[in-house]
């Protein structure tokens, strides 16, 4: 089979035998694939950076038929992100986000929109304000699920599709809104605090519109966390798997060392 040329997002990669290397990436063509790359552990080796987990790369490949590994055969850097590089807080949030994909994404599923939205959000997690960087995972979160083809229902009521009465809360397990007569007429199912639903909807607006103000950043350290775990149980319910992401639990870790995240309002955790 003749070699084929595609813009690859780079997940993460494994060591195979000695010398070389599996690279699991998202691809602009293909969907999500891994790719060998003989001789991919020597120094730095023939491919370089090219292959480091969060670059934008061209890679030139032999993509193999039915599945199983694609023998690389060059890759070269289109886009790095040097800011995540040189910051441990940036760099966690860009790597949530490829662990998500790498854990919810089916192999060889194409999608050119949902290449392009990582590609975009890797470049907003690059130059966004700290204090928007959960802005940035959350909307990726609602447009990943939306590709996945399991988009929270937030303009009503999951139970009834009532949009005027009054909300209950979010339910993670039958993935979206209760209002507050489906809430109270059971059965029972664990819901949010209504301020995490409203903010569910506001996320939810932005992404609908495109827009890239932040909800975020007027929140506590806690109301923040409330709403990534929302986020995150709703993507693991959907999903239909447990989803441990090293990169938030490691960030976690560094907040609670440094205190890192208070700088705005109090932190109650
Ligand atoms: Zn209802």
């Amino acid at each position: 089979m003749a070699p084929v040329k595609s813009r690859v997002i780079v997940l993460r990669s494994y060591k195979l035998g000695e010398t070389s290397k599996i690279v699991v990436c998202y691809t602009r063509e293909y969907g999500k694939l891994r790719l060998v790359a003989k001789g991919g552990r020597k120094g730095g080796g023939r491919f370089g950076a090219a292959l480091e987990p969060l670059m934008v790369s061209s890679a030139v490949f032999y993509p193999k038929e039915g599945g199983g590994l694609s023998l690389l055969s060059g890759a070269e850097i289109e886009t790095e992100f040097p800011s995540m590089r040189r910051d441990v807080v940036r760099m966690a949030y860009g790597s949530a986000l490829v662990e998500l994909v790498d854990r919810l994404v089916h192999e060889r599923e194409s999608d050119r929109g949902l290449f392009d939205c990582i590609e975009r959000s890797l470049a907003e997690v690059e130059q966004a304000e700290e204090e928007q960087l959960d802005d940035v995972l959350w909307r990726f979160e609602l447009n990943l699920a939306a590709a996945l083809g399991y988009s929270p229902e937030l303009s009503m009521c999951v139970k009834c599709g009532n949009a005027d009465g009054r909300v209950a809360g979010f339910s993670s397990t039958l993935g979206g809104l209760v209002c507050a007569r489906c809430a109270a007429s059971g059965p029972d199912v664990a819901l949010t605090t209504v301020a995490v639903a409203a903010v569910l909807r506001l996320i939810a607006a932005n992404v609908r519109s495109g827009s890239t103000a932040g909800v975020g950043d007027r929140m506590t350290r806690a109301e923040r966390d409330d709403i990534t775990r929302a986020l995150h149980e709703f993507l693991e319910e959907q999903g239909g798997q447990r989803l441990t992401i090293k990169s938030m639990d490691f960030l976690a870790q560094i907040r609670r060392l440094d205190g890192v995240g208070t700088e705005t309002g109090q932190d109650n955790g």
